[in-house]
Formats: structure tokens, sequence, C-alpha cells
């Protein structure tokens, strides 16, 4: 395996954003995985992991360290037991196409998942989820190496402690384990799920719709909306959702309508806690879809997703964040935390 160096990496994200690595390398199998390692212990390089870069604002000046792209890739569905079928995927395949297969084999659980970007390995570090499903809930395994002990153990999903955009991936083991490869539980001939209003309304003249139908119906919003990549679209150079729902306890959500005068919109989520949209908190704070800072901007389509107009820079990005999160909680005291991760900063 190759160690590249001075690799620039805007290009290798959708923001088309940020520095060049000062090492590169990329990972084919899991001995490339555990090589890099090594290397990057030797010469006390801080190492990052990259998938497809889809989450990601990499910092102006670059990574001084080693970043680790993980193309590792393969596809095995295993036959049906006890009325599910198992697919086990490699961290590095393309996760829509993989979506696209299982959905083509008529095996549920993934379809309202589609059009999303990056890599399978990326789906269990922030419990994708997407009109009304989430990973987590076909998730049957995550094979990774585990930076502590050398050594690749098999996660359940209770190990994982999913929970809404997070797992021990992205918050208390954050840098511990590379994913190599993850295991699906999919319903074969199973029925779509669709909970989601947009979904509920697009089917409403139809009772039984194809997964096929759902998943392509699924691409098509997040087209309308800006989030499915198509080249050349301005609003697609964006991480997606730059900020996560945030979740108030019921007595703030009693003292915010109390203010408001009015119940905000929002959905209850266990354990009583009571989750806002981000994007109406947004707007209503001032900051509508299309709203400009320097070079970047919130794009036309979607209030929740950040935009490199061109030319933008990470600082250009984090400015408007501020701006944002400065002016959310100015209206309402919620303080917005961001979803994408930030590296060299
Ligand atoms: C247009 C658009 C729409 C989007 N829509 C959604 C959406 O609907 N729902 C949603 O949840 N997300 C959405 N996203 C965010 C993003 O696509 C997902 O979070 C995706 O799973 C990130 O995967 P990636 O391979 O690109 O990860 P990267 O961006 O490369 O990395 C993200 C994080 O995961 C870590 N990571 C990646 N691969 C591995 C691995 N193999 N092992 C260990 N750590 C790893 C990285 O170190 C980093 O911390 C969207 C993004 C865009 C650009």
């Amino acid at each position: 395996m190759e160690i590249m160096e001075n690799i620039p990496l805007a290009s290798l994200t959708t923001f088309g954003i940020g520095g060049p690595a000062r090492w590169f390398a990329e990972a084919t199998t899991e001995e490339d995985i555990v090589e890099a390692v090594g290397w990057a212990c030797e010469h006390t390089a801080p190492l990052f992991i990259l998938g497809g870069g889809s989450n990601l604002l990499v910092s102006d000046s670059g990574f001084s360290g080693l970043v680790l792209r993980v193309a590792l890739r393969g596809i095995e569905s295993l036959p049906r037991h006890a009325g599910s079928r198992l697919y086990q995927a490699a961290a590095g395949e393309d996760w829509d196409a993989f979506v696209e297969r299982t959905v083509a084999d008529n095996c549920a659980g993934l379809e309202c998942l589609a059009g999303i970007p990056g890599t399978v390995g990326g789906t269990p570090v922030q419990n994708v989820g997407a009109y009304g499903q989430e990973v987590s809930t076909t998730i049957a395994s995550v094979r990774a190496l585990d930076l502590d002990r050398m050594d690749f153990v098999n996660l359940t999903p209770t190990d994982c402690h999913f929970a809404y955009r997070s797992s021990l991936f992205n918050t208390t083991a954050r840098g511990r384990y590379i994913v190599t490869r993850v295991a699906y539980r999919l319903l074969p001939e199973g029925p779509p799920t669709l909970r989601y209003a947009d979904l509920h309304r697009e089917f409403s003249g139809n009772s039984a719709p194809t997964l096929s139908q759902v998943a392509s119906t699924v691409r098509r919003i997040r087209q309308s909306k800006g989030m499915f990549l198509v080249p050349g679209d301005p609003d697609c150079r964006s991480a997606g959702s730059f900020f996560r729902n945030p979740i108030i306890t019921a007595g703030h959500f009693h003292a915010l309508t109390a203010q408001l005068g009015a119940e905000p919109p929002h959905y209850p989520t266990p354990p009583g806690d009571i989750k806002l949209p981000a994007a109406w908190l947004i707007e209503q704070a001032g900051f509508p879809k299309g709203f400009t800072f320097g070079r970047a901007g919130i794009s036309s389509r979607h209030t929740l997703a950040l935009t490199n107009r061109g030319n933008a820079t990470a600082a250009e990005i984090l400015g408007l964040r501020d701006v944002i999160i400065d002016g959310v909680r100015a209206r309402f005291n919620i303080t917005l935390e961001m979803e994408p991760v930030l590296l060299g900063f």
C-alpha cells in the first residue's frame, strides 16, 4: 500500500472544501488497514478515516496526519434464515448502490435510505437516517478494527449504542474503531416503510407500492430538495443536513410555547422529550433558504444544508454556522449542534 504525500482533500468531499492531507493512503484490504495504522504509529502521525467525504468539513489548512481512505469492496448475501436475509457489505461499498441492490432483490429495510451519499462504513457512525428509517433497525453487526486492542471485533447493535444521529463511533469511542464490514438483516418481500409524511402523500392512491417505487420516490424527493448528489447542482456542494434536530425537555417545550403564544412544530421522542425541526427554528430566526454569507450559503431548496456557493473556505462555512447558531439561540434559547465531522481544525 502506497503512502502518498500532500494529497488535496477538497475533491474527496462533497463540500469541495479544504486543504491537503500531509499523508494519504487507500486501504483495499483489512491487512492494508493494519499496515496503515502501524505506519501512523511509527511516524506518530494522527490518523483519520475517510469514507465518501459526505459528512465532512476539512479545514483550509488541511490535516497534518495520515488520511486513510477505506476502499474495501464486496457484498455477500447469505441465504435466508428465520424469514430474514443477511447482507454483508464491505465498508468501502457505495451506500446508494448497495441500497439499490437490496431493493432489486426485493428485500425491505433500507428503501427509505436510498440516495444518501457516502459509504457503507459511514452509515453506522452517525446511525444514518431519513424518511422514516435508520440503519440501526437493520444492522445485525459491525466488524471493525479496535485500535485499543489492535484486533478485529464484531460489535452487536447493543454494543454500538445507536441513537438519533449517534453511536459509540461518534461519541464515547470516537476514533477507536475502523469499520471494515457491516451486516444488515433485511426482510425478503417485506413491505416498504411509509411512516414519513412526504411518502404517505406520494402514495395516497397506491395501497401497495413496491420497494423499488418507494426508493425511486425517495431519490426524486431528495433531488427536489438538493439532497441527492447531482453533478453540477450547486445546492449539492454540502454535507447534507448541517444541524441536528434539537431534542428538548417537555418543560423547555412548554416554556417555549408560552413565549411564542402557540406550539412550534414538534415530534414526541422517547423518553418524554420533544424533537424540534431545526429547519423551522433557523427560518424563524431569520435565515431563509438561499440566505448567503460571502461564498457560503443556505441551500436554495433546503434550510438545513449549508452550501459552498463557489470557492468558499471552511472558515466561511463555519462563520455562517456561528451566525445561525447565535441567531437561533437568541430567539429560542436553543443551541443547535452541527452534524458533519470537522477535520484539521
Ligand atoms: C446531499 C447529502 C445528503 C445527505 N443526506 C443524509 C441523510 O438523509 N441522512 C443522514 O444520516 N446523512 C445524510 N448525509 C450525510 C452523509 O451522507 C452520511 O453521514 C454518510 O453516511 C457519511 O458517510 P461517508 O462514507 O461519506 O463518511 P465520511 O464523510 O467520509 O466520514 C464521516 C465520519 O465517519 C467516519 N468514518 C467513515 N467511514 C468510516 C469507517 N469505515 N470506519 C470508521 N469511521 C468511518 C469518518 O472518520 C468521519 O468521522 C447527507 C450528505 C449529503 C452530502
